[in-house]
């Protein structure tokens, strides 16, 4: 992942996640708002390269993966040199996302069979929802009431 902090505002937060189908060795970037006086954080891009080809530059020390990720995000906005202030580079394997094909349907297949009928054990967790905190209380918030509504039953 590189985070890039920017010299001008973000209106919002936008940006692309990738399938494997397209051709850039990209996974996501994503661009953020921030204002220093205000909340500390400066605007801000993260571009995050795909597990296949960040392993290369994890087994290199993370040399030049600011310049590979740098143009990469070139060819989707070519003026993005003269917006950039400091670039940070985090290159540890162990936060590389991975989004295994054909992981949503097993999800959305294993919640309709916990959600058919009563069950002595029920699963939550974020990797049930998102891959974030929030998917993982929305889930806990659903699955109570799912616990709730098949035991009144
Ligand atoms: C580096 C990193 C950065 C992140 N940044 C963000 C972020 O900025 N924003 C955001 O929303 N989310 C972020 N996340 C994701 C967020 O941390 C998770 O989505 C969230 O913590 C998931 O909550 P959870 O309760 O499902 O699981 P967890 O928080 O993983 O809780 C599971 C708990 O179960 C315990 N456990 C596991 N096995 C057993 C066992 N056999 N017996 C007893 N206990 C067990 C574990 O020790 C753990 O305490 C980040 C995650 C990582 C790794």
């Amino acid at each position: 992942m590189v985070t890039y902090i920017l010299n001008h505002e973000v209106e919002k937060v936008h940006g692309l996640y990738f399938t494997r189908d397209t051709q850039t060795p990209l996974n996501f970037y994503k661009f953020y708002p921030g204002d220093p006086d205000k909340d500390g954080k400066p605007p801000r891009l993260w571009v995050s390269i795909k597990a296949e080809r960040l392993q290369h530059y994890v087994a290199d020390n993370g040399e030049n993966l600011q310049a590979f990720a740098t143009d990469c995000i070139r060819e989707l906005y070519p003026d993005i040199d003269k917006r950039i202030r400091e670039t940070v580079v985090q290159y540890n394997g162990y936060i590389t996302p991975e989004f295994p094909t054909g992981q949503i349907r097993r999800v959305s297949e294993f919640l309709a069979t916990q959600e058919a009928g009563p069950k002595n054990i029920y699963y939550v967790g974020d990797y049930l929802s998102g891959a974030g905190t929030g998917c993982s209380c929305a889930i806990g918030r659903r699955t109570g009431r799912l616990v709730a509504r098949h035991w009144q039953e």
